[in-house]
């Protein structure tokens, strides 16, 4: 059985105990990291890399800029006079540069660090950002790890792992089960075991109460993979336990809106496995939930897209008020449609 360990010990040094948090990143360090910042709070290794590699980038914009401006001069003396505009060219470069930067700044950010130490703190980064380049890295790093290595890091590395695979498994690329299995020095089926036995409990918790985006996917996943109907079992029975069907309208649509966006889009194969399962009265409890629910607005224009949901639905709202304010101005038909609505609702109840 794998120990959670990851509250405990140093994200850089698994050996450690941890003995407080990055000021800056919040990552758990221990006595080894003494970086502070200009506020004298002490920070990780990687913080301190980053705000130095902040300046070095800097410099290194500036230089371009420098560059640029100095060749559209040059250019623009030497070229004859209608051809002018091809003195412009260098300003290409801007556009290239973030591409340039992106592999020298995360060396950067990790310099005097081995794979070792880099690789809970990249975890921990992808988990919060989803982005694919910090997915790159930890799988750099991962490859990098000696078997001794490895075998040690073993247990905080899937405790960092298994949160960010569920977080951002829509992101995944198509084929990142068998090349981390592989990088992993793993077998599929002891994989998807330590996943679905080790951390079943550990998933479930964080699918149902801090939820992402597609994150039953996962779930839909590992209980194929593993061939356990009891682990979905026991992820609809959590949906469906007190603690979210209890809680206030409010508090479903923020707390839970994740949890409901993912049961409202895929509906269907929630009832599908429901009734497999004959798990009756989750059923209706989900039905329950999903009529509770209110799904995100979809914008009808580029006006509205860039509005945050927030405004959009009181934008929605104002837009209802001058309707029923103004009927004047509405067709016939508009308004028997909101009656018929009404005397829908009235059915309902
Ligand atoms: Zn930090
Ligand atoms: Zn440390």
């Amino acid at each position: 059985m794998v120990q959670t360990t990851s509250t405990e010990i140093c994200a850089l040094h698994y050996h450690n105990q941890t003995d407080g948090n990055c000021a800056q990143c919040g990552l758990p360090i221990c006595n080894l990291d003494q970086h502070y910042n200009v506020n004298a709070d002490r920070i990780c290794q990687l913080c301190d890399n980053i705000s130095r590699a902040k300046k070095i980038v800097r410099y290194i914009q500036i230089g371009i800029w420098v560059i640029i401006i100095g060749s559209v001069i040059l250019l623009w003396q030497l070229l004859p006079q209608e051809q002018f505009l091809f003195a412009f060219l260098p300003v290409i470069l801007m556009l290239v540069t973030p591409y340039i930067l992106r592999p020298v700044i995360m060396k950067l950010y990790f310099k005097g660090l081995q794979p070792k130490e880099s690789i809970l703190p990249i975890l921990r980064y992808f988990e919060a950002s989803g982005n694919l380049d910090h997915y790159k890295l930890f799988k750099k790093f991962l490859e990098k790890l000696t078997d001794e290595d490895l075998e040690e890091i073993k247990n905080p590395l899937f405790d960092y792992l298994v949160p960010a695979l569920a977080f951002n498994y829509s992101k995944l690329p198509e084929e990142w089960e068998n090349e981390l299995v592989e990088k992993l020095r793993l077998s599929e089926d002891e994989f998807i075991e330590i996943l679905t036995k080790n951390y079943k409990k550990q998933i479930i918790q964080t699918a149902v109460h801090s939820a992402q985006s597609n994150i039953s996917l996962f779930i839909f996943y590992l209980s194929e993979k593993a061939d356990d109907k009891g682990f979905i079992k026991a992820y609809i029975k959590e949906i469906t336990s007190s603690n979210v069907v209890e809680s206030t309208d409010e508090e479903l649509n923020t707390i839970y809106n994740k949890l409901l966006e993912d049961v409202y889009l895929y509906e269907e194969r929630f009832n599908e496995l429901c009734d497999e399962l004959k798990l009756e009265k989750e059923k209706v409890l989900i039905s329950q939930l999903l009529a509770r629910y209110e799904p995100p607005l979809v914008p009808k224009n580029q006006l509205e897209a860039v509005l945050s949901p927030a405004q959009l639905k009181e934008k929605r709202m104002k837009e209802e008020i001058k309707i029923s304010g103004e009927p004047a101005l509405i067709s016939g038909e508009t308004v028997e449609v909101q009656e018929e609505e009404i005397e829908f609702k009235d059915d309902e109840d």
